[in-house]
């Protein structure tokens, strides 16, 4: 059986080289993330040529993804990493004031002073450091530190609770957004997106530059959970960024958080990746805690379009046994079915009307095939947020570039096929394309959904027809 749950792999030193890449193609990958808060320039750019170069060369649609640092706070260069403990005093200062105390070190971020109050907890680090905010002025703040740990250069902070006003696209961002428009991404994700005005600034960049990616909103703090409908609403896809997530907000939300925002996707018809953390002990050891097993299968059950690994392929030890261990444990969900929140799916228009008929009639046909026409992918991601029950689900776009945005999503197994001048024709390329892989039989049933399936105007039809 097909796997329907699509995955998500960070390229990073473990994985840049051709032939680790070509080994994440094969062992099911669909698309691959370049996440610029580490990849320098040529190394991004080189990583989303061989991407495209070996998934050409296997035939496959694979989809490359450029995940942009946003708006986030970064400690300064430290020449030697400060080795701290309960009580000391550390302070942040703006880049141009020189240090008042001992342990002491710039961030990224001038307007942090204005942003902060006495008292508010500073989580450094991913967690791993926790301080305390004793005293503000104009150009720093003094923390003061409430667990032993180290502070090493360029570590993250971030400020539960607190509505920072950094700028939605910072000039890293947009040097990041250039670069992934000349490399032609496929997606491009916002870090930190705190609304739906936020997400709309990308696009409008990215449309200025001329690019053709989609968008991904990274949701991961308070400010993007007030706001989710809007950012859903105007996103192409959500990832549910854990790492953050999980700390700016109380961690034991976290599961009630990330099925609620599954759900939403759902109903707005958006595709939904569940990301970080799936497999972290993996990043050295060569299998999965108990723990991580049943979060994964969590993440499959929930029917989330994509599961996706960060560390785990990045730089650590077994990419590929993580990769491998994803691909078992969802297929296995599969089987034994899913929540099935596509039954909340709001059908706003008669095309989201009409896609729904087909799954209809498809789940309810022993061994039938679902085909969609779809020219921008539109009409195949209506269907897919439907969650039909078969895996056997093919898209027929024509152009590679929506058959590798379709990498994202659900169930969709996608082929390019140039349309024809007439849609008979069209129609007998597509099963021939089935035939030619071996995935239909002579009278197999194909319930095929469009809404070009008249030569004359466009129309929403379904066809229920024999290979
Ligand atoms: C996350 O925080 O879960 C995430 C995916 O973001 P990043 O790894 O880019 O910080």
């Amino acid at each position: 059986m097909p796997r329907k749950t699509k995955l998500v792999v960070t390229l990073g030193p473990a994985t840049e080289s051709e032939e680790a890449i070509a080994k994440l193609l094969d062992g099911g990958a669909n698309v691959f993330r370049l996440n610029m808060s580490h990849a320098p320039h040529d190394v991004a750019k080189l990583a989303a040529k061989r991407v495209r170069k070996l998934a050409a060369d296997r035939q496959l649609h694979a989809a490359v993804l450029f995940d942009l640092t946003g708006p986030s706070i970064r400690t300064g260069d430290v020449e030697t990493p400060h080795e701290l403990k309960t009580g000391d005093l550390v302070e942040f200062r703006k880049s141009t004031s020189e240090p008042s105390i001992d342990i002491s070190t710039t961030v990224n971020y001038d307007g942090l002073m204005d942003d902060v109050s006495e008292g508010k907890i500073l989580v450094v680090d991913n967690g791993t450091l926790l301080m305390e905010i004793r005293s503000r002025q104009d150009d720093r703040i003094v923390c003061e530190v409430k667990n032993n740990g180290t502070l090493g250069s360029r570590r993250h902070i971030n400020l539960p609770g607190t509505r920072l006003n950094l700028p939605a696209l910072t000039d890293k961002d947009r040097k990041d957004l250039a670069l992934a428009v000349e490399c032609d991404a496929d997606y491009i994700a916002g870090s930190f997106v705190r609304d739906g005005a936020h997400v709309r600034e990308l696009r409008d960049a990215i449309e200025a530059l001329e690019g053709n990616a989609q968008i991904v909103a990274k949701i991961e703090d308070q400010e993007a959970v007030k706001h989710i409908d809007d950012i859903i609403r105007a996103s192409d896809a959500i990832m549910i960024a854990r790492g953050d997530l999980g700390i700016e907000v109380d961690y034991w939300e976290l599961p009630i958080l990330q099925r609620r925002i599954v759900k939403r996707c759902h109903e707005l018809g958006k595709r939904v990746i569940v990301a970080t953390q799936l497999l972290e002990s993996m990043i050295e050891n060569p299998t999965p805690t108990r723990a991580e097993v049943t979060d994964v299968s969590n993440a499959a059950y929930e029917e989330a379009d994509a599961l996706m690994l960060s560390g785990e392929t990045s730089i650590g030890a077994h990419p590929h046994r993580c990769l491998e261990a994803l691909v078992k444990i969802s297929t296995r969900i599969e089987r034994s079915g899913g929540l099935g929140y596509g039954k909340d799916s709001q059908l706003r228009d008669e095309r989201q009307k009409t896609a729904q008929a087909a799954v209809t009639l498809v789940d309810s046909l022993p061994d039938a095939r679902l085909i969609v026409l779809t020219r921008r992918g539109v009409m195949a991601n209506h269907t897919a947020m439907l969650r039909p029950r078969t895996s056997d689900f093919y898209a027929f776009a024509p152009t590679e570039r929506v058959c590798r945005q379709l990498a994202l999503s659900r169930s969709i197994q996608a082929f390019h096929v140039p349309f024809a001048a007439t849609i008979d024709e069209t129609i007998q390329r597509s099963i021939e394309r089935l035939r030619e892989r071996d995935l239909v039989r002579p009278g197999t049933p194909l319930v095929i959904v469009s809404d070009i399936l008249s030569d004359h105007f466009t129309a929403n039809s379904i066809l229920l027809h024999h290979a």
